[in-house]
C-alpha cells in the first residue's frame, strides 16, 4: 500500500471575491496528518509563513523593465505573494518537507512572459520556480496547462527550453521537437473525452520525458458556466487531479505542483479545490 502524500497548502495574501470561502472550506483537509497549511499571516519565526517573491527572484526570469511596469498597476505586492507561494512550494518539496502542493493564487502565471503580462496574470511564479531548482541542479520539468486559454507567457519563456514539457490544453493543436504541445479543447466536450486527452497527450507523454517536477496550471475557466466554458463539469477537475498525480507518481516520486490559474466563480472555486486537494493528499 502506498504511503498517503505529504502535500502542502500555500495560502497566502489575496483580495477579491473567489476564494472568500477559504481557508474554511478546508477545514475537514486541515486536520489531517499529512496536510501542511502555509499562509501570509504571522511573518515572525514561522516556516509556515508564505514569502513574496523578491525583486531578485523576479528577474531570474522577467525584464527589469516589465517588473518597474507591474510595480506601476498597484497589483505589485499582491502578485509577488502568488508567484511566492509557487517558489516556496518548489523549495519545500525539492527540501524533501512535503510530496506535492497546492498553491493559491490571486493572479495566475501562464499569460506572464519574460517582458509582458496581461489577462491578470502579472509574474509567471512557475517559471521563477523552476528557474531557482535549476539553480539546485534540477534540470527537466514538465508543466500541464487546465485552463481554457493559452499560455502564451508561459510558452514565451520556455519555446527554446528542450528541457521542458510544455502541455497547453486550449484552441489549438501543436506540437515541435522543443516540447511545446497545444491540445484542442472543442467546445461541448464531455468529461471523459477531456480526461482521455489528459491520459494521451499528458501523462503518457510526460511518462516519456522524465521530467523531475511536474507543475500543473489549475484553471477551473473552461467549467460550465465559467467565461472560458468548454463544457466540462465541476466534477472534472478533481478527475484531472488523479491522472496527473498518478502520473507524477510514476516519474518523479509524485513531486507536484498545483497552481491555482483562471476562473472566476466563488462557488465553483469552493467546491472544485478541496475535490482537487483531496486527490493530492491521498
Ligand atoms: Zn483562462
Ligand atoms: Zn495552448
Amino acid at each position: 500500500m502506498l504511503q498517503k502524500k505529504r502535500t502542502g497548502i500555500f495560502f497566502p495574501r489575496f483580495e477579491g471575491q473567489r476564494l472568500k470561502d477559504f481557508p474554511q472550506a478546508l477545514a475537514d483537509i486541515l486536520d489531517k496528518d499529512n496536510v501542511s497549511y502555509y499562509d501570509g499571516v504571522y511573518a515572525a519565526n514561522n516556516p509556515y509563513y508564505v514569502k513574496p517573491a523578491t525583486e531578485e527572484m523576479l528577474s531570474k526570469v522577467h525584464s527589469r523593465d516589465m517588473i518597474e511596469r507591474v510595480k506601476r498597476t498597484g497589483y505589485y505586492e499582491a502578485a509577488s505573494y502568488s508567484a511566492g507561494g509557487t517558489i516556496q512550494a518548489a523549495l519545500e518539496i525539492s527540501q524533501g518537507k512535503i510530496d506535492n502542493a497546492f498553491v493559491f493564487t490571486g493572479f495566475g502565471d501562464h499569460h506572464a512572459g519574460r517582458n509582458h503580462f496581461g489577462g491578470w496574470c502579472y509574474f509567471n511564479g512557475a517559471a521563477v520556480a523552476i528557474a531557482m531548482l535549476k539553480e539546485e541542479g534540477v534540470r527537466r520539468f514538465a508543466i500541464v496547462d487546465t485552463d481554457s486559454h493559452h499560455a502564451d507567457g508561459t510558452r514565451d519563456i520556455f519555446r527554446q527550453d528542450k528541457e521542458m514539457l510544455h502541455v497547453c490544453f486550449c484552441f489549438q493543436n501543436y506540437n515541435d521537437e522543443n516540447g511545446n504541445v497545444d491540445v484542442a479543447i472543442p467546445y461541448g466536450i464531455s468529461d471523459e473525452s477531456y480526461v482521455r486527452k489528459m491520459e494521451q497527450e499528458f501523462a503518457s507523454r510526460a511518462i516519456s520525458f522524465r521530467p523531475e517536477f511536474i507543475f500543473w496550471e489549475l484553471g477551473y475557466d473552461a467549467t460550465q458556466g465559467e467565461y472560458g466554458d468548454k463544457g466540462i463539469s465541476k466534477d472534472c477537475h478533481a478527475k484531472l487531479a488523479k491522472i496527473i498525480k498518478s502520473a507524477a507518481d510514476k516519474v518523479c516520486q509524485g513531486r507536484l505542483i498545483t497552481i491555482l490559474c483562471g476562473g472566476s466563480s466563488r462557488q465553483l472555486a469552493t467546491y472544485i479545490i478541496p475535490r482537487v486537494i483531496k486527490q493530492l493528499a491521498q
